[in-house]
């Protein structure tokens, strides 16, 4: 049908309608989004001028894109007991084959149900590293849950290399913290092996930009972690405030990570 709407520029997809195999071909569509779909597991996407990618699901399909629009951003979401390996290792290959510099996450976390991701069963499953611009995570909660935060960071970072990592202010002081003092621990879960270093390993330095009351370019670690806890709860207060304003500027933490 999608010929019928030559000037089509949004597409929002979901639930049970979907087939398991769709393909789609279109010169007008800049956005695309895929929410629930329960029984997808392959989609080809020709759309030269796409320029916003969103999948919500599951597990994430196989998918096929054709674009070449310059500036193209890509957003997942998924529960967190979801996250899984081949989760992550699609989100991978889609990153990687379709040259995406910028990815939002939204995970979202249920009480009692943990990520799956275990980064004893991808040792030796290493693939080369994917660098890009930009990470942006997000985080929904329902109810109090515990989350692994070491588990989380080493699925992100175990094949991915973002240049520029942002948190959304959205998320919780608690989980943001948890997030930033994992990131910053020194020590745990290394997972070196003979030929590859391990994300820990390759991390080499964490910067901030743009934190108020912090001057740019101030070096994250434990110790100046300290004091950017110390104010945190009163800026995420500020940006919620904010997030009501129109164009409130900054409505996110975001680092700089340097790799080797
Ligand atoms: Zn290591």
């Amino acid at each position: 049908m999608i010929t019928s709407f030559p000037l089509l520029e949004h597409l929002s997809l979901g639930g049970r309608m979907l087939q398991e195999a769709i393909k789609l071909s279109s010169q007008s569509l800049k956005e695309i989004r895929f929410n629930d779909c329960m029984k997808l597991v392959e989609a080809e996407v020709d759309t030269p001028n796409l320029q916003s990618f969103k999948y919500s699901g599951k597990t994430i399909p196989r998918l096929y894109l054709n674009s070449v629009a310059d500036y193209r951003t890509a957003e997942f979401s998924a529960l967190l007991e979801d996250m899984d390996s081949l989760w992550f290792t699609r989100l991978y290959n889609f990153l990687r084959d379709f040259k995406f510099q910028d990815l939002t996450i939204e995970m979202c976390s249920i009480p009692g149900r943990e990520i799956f991701f275990n980064a004893e069963d991808s040792i030796g499953k290493q693939f080369p590293h994917f660098e890009f611009n930009n990470m942006k995570l997000g985080m929904l909660m329902f109810g109090t849950t515990s989350i692994n935060y070491a588990s989380l960071l080493d699925g992100l970072f175990w094949n991915l290399r973002p240049r520029i990592l942002s948190f959304k202010l959205s998320l919780i002081p608690k989980i943001l913290k948890g997030l930033l003092k994992c990131l910053v621990a020194e020590g745990p879960n290394c997972y070196c092996s003979q030929n590859l270093d391990c994300w820990r390993h390759s991390l080499k330095g964490i910067k901030l930009i743009n934190v108020k009351g912090l001057e740019s370019n101030t070096v994250l670690n434990a110790m100046t972690l300290n004091n950017l806890t110390n104010y945190l709860d009163d800026w995420v207060i500020e940006v919620k405030k904010g997030l009501l304003e129109k164009n409130f500027p900054v409505n996110s933490l975001s680092l700089e990570l340097s790799w080797c």
